[in-house]
């Protein structure tokens, strides 16, 4: 990926100290089927390349002006399950990979977890969309939020501030959201972020 990086130590982020909500929808137990809001299975603005994108059934950040309010209910949508979803991927040889978006999956972590491994374990990349910033996911310290953040590449974090929305923004609606390489950030324990103006980078698969 052509970009540069921005570090900072994770000690000096903006953690928001005190801010732990209470526990998700579905955080822990079972990774059984995902439920969903809707599918796109092909688009080019929800992250590098070409993605299948998945929204998740259910937020709580209640964002103002957010675009997506019907996936806010934590009741609705349908379920899948993470075959069917890789089997309809399988029909599209040009997909990079799959986008995790929402509503927020971390609403529901260890099956969008089990759904991001098996996306992985066929060669492609994941991105995920979540309200809660990086380092409230880090202190939250549930399995399933583990879980889900280490089957991810990149992250796209922090809830949609109307006051600072662009459309200038690659991949994102607002400057307060971050694209974090979290595998980079994991290791090292200091926080990456992705720059790029590129919105067609493609990543070769295994
Ligand atoms: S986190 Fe995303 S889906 Fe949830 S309210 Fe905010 S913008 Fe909407």
């Amino acid at each position: 990926m052509s970009n540069t990086s921005d570090e900072k130590p994770l000690g000096s982020a903006q953690t928001r100290q005190g801010a732990r909500s209470p526990a998700p929808h579905n955080s822990s137990g079972t990774s059984g089927p995902v439920r969903l809001s809707g599918i796109v299975e092909e688009s080019c603005v929800d992250g590098p390349g070409i993605r299948f994108v998945v929204f998740a059934q259910g937020c709580r950040h209640r964002c103002p002006a957010c675009h997506n309010p019907q996936t806010h209910p934590f009741e609705g949508g349908f379920p899948t399950d993470g075959e069917e979803i890789m089997r309809r991927m399988a029909a599209n040889p040009l997909l990079d990979g799959i986008t995790l978006s929402g509503g927020d999956p971390f609403e529901q972590a260890d099956a969008f977890a089990a759904l991001a491994e098996k996306a992985r374990e066929r060669g492609y990349d994941v991105v995920t969309y979540t309200g809660w910033r990086y380092e409230e996911i880090l202190l939250r310290g549930e399995q399933g939020w583990r879980r889900l953040l280490e089957s991810t590449d990149i992250l796209v974090d922090g809830r949609f501030e109307l006051t600072l929305e662009s459309d200038l923004l690659p991949f994102r609606g607002s400057s307060n959201q971050r694209l974090i390489d979290v595998p980079r950030s994991l290791e090292s324990g200091r926080l990456y972020q992705i720059y790029t103006n590129q919105t067609r980078e493609r990543k070769a698969r295994s």
